[in-house]
């Protein structure tokens, strides 16, 4: 199905760039550990999820589109989203490597991914594992600020149960899939479409693996230290 493009170079600390992608199920922690990887190797975090969900909120024919589809659990065509992707990449501040999170999510993706990247590809995929049964509980209890994004637990911050965003004052709400029916729909298609890929990665021995179950900051340390490990220490 997909062929390899990159060379795995290993030991090598003086990197021109770093191009990492995220991979996890829903819920597992991706997003917050995608913002701290990205200012660590100072690579832009590029989470496609987020980008969709700007785009919804612009109010353009386009955004109403896309916020149909989010909201119902599905995915965003390939096509809408080669688009959406390669315009990103191509922007200055990716010149130098970026952190991909939210893509590839089908094998699709994947080959137009190497095809954009040739011929270097990517230097790593970070796997970070959270059981099923824990991300479910996760996000049905994560509510999200409408004006800074902050996320916020049901049962742990005040925020969630206020519906008052502690940073800025705004409020503070489910997103609409965030709900049971949509998060299991969204684990069934990662399962399906997203899983398939975490194979062919590991196959290329271009896969992290990473207990993403326990305090942020330990599981921060140990990506960060398995990523050195693989790939060198950044940009330089
Ligand atoms: P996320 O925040 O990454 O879970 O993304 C939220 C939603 O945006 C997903 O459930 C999809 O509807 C859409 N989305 C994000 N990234 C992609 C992608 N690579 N392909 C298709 N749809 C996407």
């Amino acid at each position: 199905m997909l062929t390899p493009v990159t060379s795995h170079r290993s030991g090598s600390t003086d990197l021109a760039s770093l191009r990492l992608i995220v991979f996890g199920r829903q819920g597992a922690g991706k997003g917050t550990q995608a913002a701290r990887l990205a200012a660590h190797y100072g690579i832009p975090h590029i989470s496609t999820g987020d980008m969709l969900r700007a785009a919804a909120a612009s109010g353009t024919e386009f955004g109403g589109r896309v916020k149909e589809i989010m909201d119902s659990g599905s995915l965003v065509s390939d096509e809408v989203m080669e688009g959406v992707v390669a315009e990103r990449l191509g922007e200055p501040d990716a010149a130098r490597g970026f952190l991909l999170d939210g893509y590839p999510r089908t094998p699709g993706q994947a080959e137009y991914l190497q095809t954009l990247l040739a011929p270097e590809g990517i230097d790593l995929a970070i796997n970070l594992e959270v059981p099923e049964e824990v991300v479910v509980e996760r996000i049905t209890g994560r509510r999200v600020c409408v004006s800074c994004g902050t996320t916020y637990a049901v049962g742990r911050d005040a925020s969630a149960g206020s519906g008052v965003c502690a940073k800025c004052g705004g409020s503070v709400v489910q997103r609409e899939d965030d709900t049971e029916d949509a998060v299991r729909r969204r684990l069934a298609l990662y399962a399906s479409s997203t899983e398939p890929l975490l194979s062919w990665f590991r196959g290329h021995d271009l896969l992290l693996d990473v207990d993403g179950v326990g305090e942020p900051d330990a599981i921060a340390a140990s990506l960060i230290a398995g990523i050195d490990d693989r790939v060198g220490s950044g940009p330089d």
